[in-house]
């Protein structure tokens, strides 16, 4: 395991993902997205799948469902194709399936958020219902996407008292996900997206016919720099039993207070139990944190401001690219060994796991 893991860009990862898949044995299949890279290159959601097709259990990892996010997870997912893991998990009878770049087009243009502004974990709700409204976002709707960008420094007292005073108030937190402001941050969008469809389609794919399925889906952006937080959503006792016992009793459900993540509404690990119902799901969201969470908070409204202003200005774009990728990449040894060294803790944790479920 090295920092050489990480690519400095989604052409140079999915190119790496891709040759390593094909060199340990993957079967690798490659969902096109209609639109274009930032460097007009042609952008997909690859997946590797290795091990017999007919194996009762399957480990998914899945990297980039928040676009610059993938470096990390790019990084796990190359680290895994060249260790001898694979090999226990082979003789386990589990099969890994890699999904890479959820989220393609926000990894290679460097947004959180897909090509509509959507933010796929809060896209992946039940469509036939209309979406919880969020009064919480609409307190400070206007505050964190304001008019003119870089904000003003009035503009940024005022949002900084507001934060101060939202603190403790978690549901629905602002970041818990809203559907009334295509431009804003955490926008759940009117229907299935592309990564959703996709998503959907590759579980059905590959997991319909398992008994077991671990899914650990990585992001970053949250929490101390270079933890690793293990968040759970609400599943049954028994579900929520069989996580700890995998992967320790510092398991965070996110419904609990203490968690770094608030309850999030469409959540992507949340459509495993619809594609593969005779499936028993344990799915883990593995957030790393980066940067203080004020400095990842004005990322994502930069990045919002940007989406409703595409005739900016050159420098002012590339200012808030540059601050996106930083505040979900930290370019340093240190962090990037913290990254990949928990996450190979947790995928053998997931294999033993998988191997007596
Ligand atoms: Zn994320």
């Amino acid at each position: 395991m090295s920092a050489s893991l990480f690519s400095a860009t989604y052409r140079e990862a999915r190119q790496r993902f891709l040759e390593a898949a094909r060199k340990s044995g993957a079967a690798v299949q490659s969902h096109v997205h209609p639109r274009k890279g930032a460097e007009g290159e042609e952008i997909a959601m690859d997946t590797a799948l290795i091990g017999a097709a007919g194996a009762s259990s399957l480990f998914i990892v899945s990297s980039g469902t928040h676009g610059p996010e993938g470096f990390s997870g790019s990084a796990c997912q190359l680290g895994l194709l060249g260790d001898p893991l694979l090999a226990r998990a082979a003789d386990a009878g589990i099969a890994l399936l890699l999904i890479h770049a959820v989220n393609p087009y926000g990894f290679s243009h460097l947004t959180r958020t897909n090509e509509d502004n959507i933010d796929l974990n809060r896209n992946f709700n039940d469509f036939s219902q209309s979406y919880s409204a969020n009064d919480t976002y609409e307190e400070v709707h206007p505050l964190l996407v304001p008019a003119v960008w870089p904000p003003s420094e009035a503009d940024e007292a005022r949002l900084a008292i507001k934060m101060q005073e939202l603190v403790g108030r978690r549901t629905p937190g602002v970041s818990s996900g809203q559907a009334l402001h295509p431009d804003g941050l955490f926008y759940c969008g009117t229907g299935p997206s592309w990564s959703n469809k996709t998503v959907r389609t590759i579980l059905r794919t590959h997991g319909a016919e398992r008994r077991h399925i671990a899914w650990i889906d990585v992001h970053t952006g949250l929490g101390p720099r270079g933890h690793g937080e293990k968040i759970f959503g609400r599943h049954s006792a028994e579900t929520e039993a069989r996580a700890m016992a995998w992967w320790g009793r510092d398991l965070i459900v996110s419904t609990m207070a203490q968690s770094v993540s608030p309850r999030t509404q469409g959540h992507i690990t949340g459509c495993a139990p619809q594609e593969c119902p005779d499936a028993a799901i344990t799915p883990m969201t593995l957030e790393y944190g980066t940067l203080p969470n004020p400095d990842v908070r004005r990322a994502l409204r930069g990045e919002a401001w940007l989406f409703g202003h595409p005739d900016a200005p050159r420098a002012t774009a590339a200012a808030i690219k540059r601050a996106a990728r930083d505040a979900f990449y930290v370019d340093a040894d240190d962090w990037k060994g913290m990254i990949l060294g928990q996450f190979r803790a947790l995928a053998l944790q997931t294999i033993n796991g998988l191997a007596r479920p």
